[in-house]
Order: C-alpha cells, then sequence, then structure tokens
C-alpha cells in the first residue's frame, strides 16, 4: 500500500515511526535520529568541516519531513548553546 502522508497528518491516533510518539490533531513537535552522511537529505545544505561521517536530522511530527539537518559535531554544539541558554 502506498504510504499517504495526509493520512498521517489527519489521522487520530496514528504513531510516528521514527520515536512511536502518538500523532493527533495538531500536536507538533520534532524528533531527531542520526543516519549516515550519505543520506543526508539536503547534502548541498550541509556545513560540515569536520568531516563527520554521521548527521542528525530533526523531522517535523507534523508532514513527518526532515525540516532541519546538521553533521553531529554541529549538532552537539548546538546542544550545548541551547542547554546553556535554558539555564541561564
Ligand atoms: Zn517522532
Ligand atoms: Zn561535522
Amino acid at each position: 500500500m502506498k504510504e499517504d502522508v495526509g493520512r498521517i497528518v489527519a489521522g487520530g491516533d496514528d504513531m510516528c515511526e521514527i520515536c512511536g510518539a502518538t500523532l493527533g490533531g495538531f500536536q507538533s513537535g520534532f524528533c531527531a535520529r542520526k543516519v549516515p552522511r550519505s543520506e543526508a537529505k539536503y547534502p548541498e545544505y550541509l556545513i560540515c568541516s569536520h568531516g563527520c561521517t554521521e548527521i542528525i536530522q530533526l523531522i517535523s511530527h507534523v508532514s513527518q519531513e526532515v525540516e532541519f539537518e546538521l553533521c553531529k559535531s554541529e549538532a552537539r554544539h548546538m546542544a550545548q548553546v541551547l542547554l546553556a541558554a535554558i539555564e541561564e
């Protein structure tokens, strides 16, 4: 059966294929997953000078699409920056 993204977005009790969260109604949010660099969706936008072999993708629960991706080193740095800002 063909995957129907519209059905996933509209459905009431569908689950996120990546994190298992229940995707109902207007729920928002993201989940993240680690994939080999060769699987980057937007390799031309990947800013990485570290030679990282893995990247982190942020997938929207609304669209189930990759909304953002960055290399592992940048992801780690961004996480530290965000945590520092929260705890300020
Ligand atoms: Zn998810
Ligand atoms: Zn990198």
